[in-house]
């Protein structure tokens, strides 16, 4: 069983790779593969980079070239539904596409010829993440349900208040999960995503943004793969 663990943005995984004792660099579509062991367990640590075309990518090459068994996204997200606040963390059931609209040919938001604008997430992984979170982070707020992605970072509060109203489900806003999701539904691989809420995607998401990151968001990121590896056996 390989796991990838994936973020968009090196203060992100920066934790991470510091629990992997043995990796090896390995190049591949302009990224660095990270492969090894956490935990035990066989392990490939990459940044995505951000957006959804490089998470694709992403998750594509993890799939093809390094067969890996599921992926696991970890990282940061502005929060959108009322009482999604900084420090609090999300975890998926599901991703839609907020920037895509092929409309009148196809509904708004829905992926042409997939007839859905929404991808789920691996229940059974997910509720592992779950649990894991609730080991690593005691006390944390833990929101569960849809989160939007799209290639824009949300950074002030007419967006913001423009995406609730249009997707008043949506918990979280973020550039990378749908664009994981799709791929991870075309070859079958379980997929799950956990994010730490870094910005209420107004006009403040800007502020102490990478700060927040590297001080709070990276070592939720890596007490949660933690407990997430070691409470399987390897
Ligand atoms: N302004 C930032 C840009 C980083 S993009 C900077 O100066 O570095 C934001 C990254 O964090 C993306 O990978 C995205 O998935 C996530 N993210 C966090 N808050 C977000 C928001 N409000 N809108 C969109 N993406 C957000």
């Amino acid at each position: 069983m390989r796991t990838a663990i994936v973020s968009a943005m090196h203060e992100e995984l920066a934790a991470v790779l510091a629990l992997m004792p043995d990796e090896t660099r390995q190049p591949a579509a302009g990224r660095d593969f990270r492969v090894g062991h956490l935990h035990g367990h066989d392990a490939v640590a990459v940044l995505s980079r951000i957006g959804k075309v490089a998470a694709a990518t992403t998750a594509t090459v993890l799939i093809e070239r390094f067969e890996v068994d599921r992926i696991l996204f970890t990282g940061v997200a502005g929060g959108l539904a009322p009482g999604v606040e900084r420090g609090h963390v999300v975890l998926a059931d599901g991703f839609l596409q907020h920037d895509l609209d092929a409309s009148p040919i196809f509904p708004k938001y829905e992926v042409p010829l997939y007839g859905t604008s929404r991808f789920d997430t691996d229940r059974a992984l997910t509720d592992r993440v779950a649990q894991s979170v609730a080991r690593a982070l005691p006390g944390t707020r833990v929101h569960r349900g849809l989160v939007i992605s799209g290639d824009r970072f949300v950074a002030t509060s007419g967006e913001s208040r423009s995406l609730q109203a249009a997707l008043p489900e949506a918990l979280a806003v973020e550039m990378e999960g749908a664009a994981i999701a799709q791929v991870c539904r075309d070859y079958g691989v379980p997929f799950a995503a956990v994010r730490t809420v870094s910005d209420r995607a107004d006009d403040e998401a800007h502020g102490d943004f990478v700060q927040f990151i590297r001080d709070v968001a990276s070592r939720h990121s890596a007490a949660i793969v933690e407990a997430f590896l070691g409470d399987e056996a390897s």
